[in-house]
């Protein structure tokens, strides 16, 4: 058993598992040399490793998405395809505002917004990346199986096909 807070989506007693700096992130952003501290914290994920040995298991984690924009782009997780299009995820906003932008093999993107209480069931087949458009952490929990495998270079490489941005009437997904 472990515990977790809800607040601060950290279990308790656990170290992150992974952290994301502006740095690390500059590439996916539209302008990088709108980046004015490279260092800053982006988001944090705390619980489970990412790849394991063995049968094929539940995992999960929490995710601390920062508040902050990159020009008018909010910071951002990188995102991912699955491997394995059968093997999909399941995410649960614990506090914040946000979105789920998801996007097709043909490269159609949408969005689910994200608020406390939100659930999210990400079908395996979808691309999937979350904004954080409000001014406090975005917190969620997310479970996925072990053996879904995890493609990061596609995204690397071409991006999303919809960022989402900020505008005077609020948040927007643009081309
Ligand atoms: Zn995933």
């Amino acid at each position: 058993m472990s515990r977790l807070d809800l607040t601060s989506g950290v279990f308790a007693g656990a170290e992150a598992q992974s952290r994301k700096t502006l740095k690390d992130l500059a590439r996916y952003f539209r302008d990088p040399a709108a980046i004015q501290n490279e260092d800053l914290l982006v988001y944090e994920t705390f619980g489970c490793p990412g790849e394991v040995e063995g049968p094929p298991r539940l995992l999960y984690a929490t995710t601390v998405l920062q508040p902050g924009k990159v020009g008018d782009e909010y910071f951002m997780t990188r995102g991912h395809f699955h491997l394995d299009p059968t093997r999909g995820e399941n995410m649960l906003t614990l506090r914040g505002q946000g979105a789920l932008i998801l996007m097709n093999r043909l490269g159609d993107a949408w969005q689910e917004k994200m608020e406390p209480g939100s659930v999210h069931d990400i079908d395996g087949r979808y691309a999937h990346r979350v904004v954080n458009t409000g001014d406090e952490p975005l917190v969620f929990y997310v479970t996925w199986m072990s053996d879904c495998g995890h493609d990061y270079a596609q995204i690397e490489r071409d991006g999303f096909s919809k960022k989402l941005i900020e505008t005077p009437d609020g948040p927007a997904l643009v081309e």
